[in-house]
């Protein structure tokens, strides 16, 4: 039986947001004592063979994934697909229709903060010239660099977020889509972090029975570095719409201390984990 302190299910590499490349990220959770790992870039899984053939130098468990963009009543939920299939071809198609839509996106993007003044094609090139799939925390990233917001939270609050100049609707597939996707992979689907959608708890519970009658299986219980109220709120969904646990740190950077690889709480009782792998 593998510790709970010891499971990541949620990360992001250099295929991403992130700022480890597959092979670092793996080594780096084998110093911090993980015995299961999953990569989750958003929208990609572009870098799970490389992990893979990390994790099997290393002696650890890696788990494919990926956390998939999908749009509930015009928000943007994040949906993890775990233990998916990498050689699934329905799920390839449906991720290179995420790689196309983040393109447009950020050109978008771009375009409306040139509108504020702001230099968008220098924004859009800076963007365009990292290594992993365009995602917001590139863009905000660049804004810094280039002197525009002091941190990439600035960014968000700025321009970035809802309402804010640069802020375009997403256009993700339905929540409902997504799922199957996964599903049809082999995958397990679970809600990253259920608690960071802005939904009244009315609200929040339409989505989790939604998304378990759309074939969602699990919820992600303990995220980051939250504390223990919001794991016992997060078991009690989980209870409420019969859905199993996962846990993930969504590390992205090392220098962040908010979301420390794999320094988790323990699960509260009570509750079923996904860890055992996808159901028969
Ligand atoms: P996207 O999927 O392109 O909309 O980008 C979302 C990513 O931006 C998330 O996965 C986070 O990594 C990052 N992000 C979202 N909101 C914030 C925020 N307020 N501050 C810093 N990073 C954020
Ligand atoms: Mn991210
Ligand atoms: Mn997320
Ligand atoms: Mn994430």
């Amino acid at each position: 039986m593998i510790l709970d302190a010891g499971i990541d299910l949620h990360t992001h590499s250099t295929f991403s947001d992130g700022s480890l490349a597959p092979t670092d990220l793996v080594e780096r959770a084998v110093l911090a004592g993980i015995g299961m790992l999953a990569l989750t870039d958003h929208d990609t899984i572009a870098g799970v063979e490389e992990a893979r053939l990390a994790a099997g130098r290393l002696g650890i468990r890696l788990v494919p994934g990926v956390e998939i963009s999908a749009t509930w009543r015009h928000q943007s939920i994040h949906v993890l697909g775990l233990w998916i299939d990498p050689a699934s071809q329905r799920l390839q198609s449906v991720l290179d229709g995420q790689a196309e839509r983040r393109r447009e996106r950020m050109r978008r993007i771009c375009a409306k903060l040139s509108r504020t003044g702001l230099p968008g094609d220098a924004l859009l090139a800076a963007v365009e010239s990292c290594p992993g799939l365009p995602t917001r925390s590139h863009l905000a990233a660049a804004l810094v660099a280039g002197g525009h917001v002091k941190r990439e939270e600035d960014a968000f609050r700025k321009f970035l977020g809802a309402g804010k100049p640069g802020h375009v609707a997403p256009e993700w597939p339905p929540l409902a889509e997504v799922v199957t996707a996964i599903r049809n992979a082999g995958g397990i689907a679970s809600m990253a972090h259920p608690l960071r959608y802005r939904l009244s708890s009315g609200a929040r519970g339409r989505l989790l029975s939604e998304f378990a009658e759309a074939g969602g299986s699990a919820i992600e219980v303990i995220t980051g570095v939250n504390g223990a109220q919001h794991a016992h709120a997060c078991a009690a969904l989980a209870r409420k719409f019969g859905l199993r646990a996962s846990i993930g740190s969504d590390f992205h950077h090392p220098q962040l201390a908010w979301n420390p690889l794999g320094r988790l709480a323990k699960l509260p009782g009570g509750i079923e984990p996904v860890w055992r792998g996808p159901e028969p």
